[in-house]
């Protein structure tokens, strides 16, 4: 089913394969989900395969912008855990991309070899108690001072932030009313003075577990505002920026993995499990949902791979990641809630069996990464739909 792939992109699945099969055992993945941990070790081994480096530019020893392999790496490591994608996903992609797009030049050097290693983890500070989607609202307040930056202020939902050495953070550094203006992204080293780390508990996408961060008159130094000087008070446009697309993708190629790891998963079920003389692939109610679920996912993927190839391009393509997130991650949502409830029964939904927390998992991705609300706005919008 996969049509027209290269070589290399062929390669680079049965690499993954063989990874997943050897590091995301049943064992490991179990406990990683129970635990809401994912050992950090786990990048250092995705590094050693020169997997950190596929939004990170050759001069600064990456392998250039490779949009669709890293759309493939975040999917075939999603197929064996969210929790392993997921912090891939937050460091080679978001950390890789933004860093090498937005990132001054003594900050490249100083920071992307780490990266590349696996060595360097970054976690993302943007939403707040009160802002989600509305990230022009940004309360926590940053003032300069002279060589530093003194930051006070609380952020929510920070994925993996006890594996990580830094918290990217959004933060107000003029006055409020400027909405879109005044705001800068600067890196907080996860050990400095006044941060404060408080783990909360979530139903599933468990392994970079999201925790509050609060922080109380923290002094990190001026270099550690992503762009320096010119990036002050500039950061939406790096968050609005090309980083974006690629953002887009992260989350749609997870949910894409998991909606064809729960579809093996049912489609083996159901030539195994035996009701009314009968397997139940044979039963026409199962088959048509099964037919139903592959055809989904093969659209999924045309979406999601012409997304990526117009991101990889270079070409316009913000319409093509908004309508990939929505249509993937909605249609990976519908597929696992299929599979679990028509084919998998009981087993769908009992403790220590995948298909639980594929459930689990896929309901959080059209929540974050934009939500599929913020992508048909941001459709409607592109298509210039008049409000009135
Ligand atoms: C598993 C998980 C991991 C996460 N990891 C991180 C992380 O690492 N770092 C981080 O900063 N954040 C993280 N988040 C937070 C995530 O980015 C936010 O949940 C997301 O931005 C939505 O914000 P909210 O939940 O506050 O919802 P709100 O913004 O309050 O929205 C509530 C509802 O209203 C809808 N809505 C809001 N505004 C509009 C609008 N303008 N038009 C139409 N509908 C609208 C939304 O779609 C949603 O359905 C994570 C969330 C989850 C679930």
């Amino acid at each position: 089913m996969n049509f027209n792939e290269s070589e290399e992109i062929a390669a680079l699945r049965e690499t993954l394969r063989k990874f997943v099969s050897r590091e995301c055992t049943p064992e490991a993945v179990g406990r990683w989900d129970r635990e809401d941990h994912i050992p950090r070790e786990m990048l250092l081994k995705l590094a050693e395969l020169g997997l950190c480096g596929l939004c990170v530019p050759v001069e600064y020893g990456g392998l250039g912008r490779q949009v669709i392999a890293l759309s493939v790496t975040v999917q075939e490591l999603a197929r064996g855990s969210t929790a392993i994608a997921g912090l891939y996903s937050m460091n080679a992609s978001y950390g890789g991309l933004n860093i090498s797009s937005c990132g001054t030049e003594e900050q490249k050097r100083r920071l992307l070899p780490g990266l590349l290693a696996g060595e360097t983890i970054f976690a993302y500070g943007l939403s707040e108690p009160d802002v989600g989607a509305d990230l022009a609202g940004v309360k926590t307040r940053a003032e300069r001072r002279g060589d530093m930056v003194v930051v006070n202020g609380a952020k929510r939902w920070t994925s993996g932030a006890t594996q990580a050495d830094y918290i990217y953070t959004l933060v107000r550094s003029g006055p409020a009313d400027a909405r879109r203006q005044n705001l800068s992204f600067v890196l907080i080293p996860t050990g400095a003075a006044g941060v404060k780390l408080t783990k909360l508990k979530s139903m599933g996408n468990n392994g970079a577990a999201l925790h509050d961060v609060t922080l109380e008159n923290v002094e990190v130094p001026f270099a550690n505002v992503i762009g320096g000087e010119a990036g002050w008070n500039h950061a939406w446009s790096m968050l609005a920026g090309p980083a974006l697309e690629v953002e887009k993708l992260g989350p749609s190629s997870m949910a894409l993995g998991l909606a064809e790891a729960a579809l093996a998963e049912a489609w083996d079920y159901s030539q195994q499990r035996v009701q009314g003389g009968k397997r139940i692939c044979g039963h026409q109610a199962v088959r048509h949902v099964l037919s139903d679920c592959q055809t989904k996912i093969q659209a999924c993927r045309l979406m999601l791979h012409h997304a990526a190839s117009l991101v990889e391009a270079g070409q316009p393509s913000a319409l093509a990641t908004s309508m990939a997130k929505l249509f993937v991650a909605e249609n990976a949502k519908d597929i696992v809630l299929s599979c679990q409830q028509y084919v998998m029964g009981a087993y769908g939904y009992a403790q220590g069996f995948n298909m639980e927390r594929y459930v689990r998992d896929v309901l959080a991705i059209p929540i974050y990464g934009g939500s599929s609300a913020i992508q048909r706005n941001n459709i409607a919008n592109l298509l210039k739909l008049p409000r009135e």
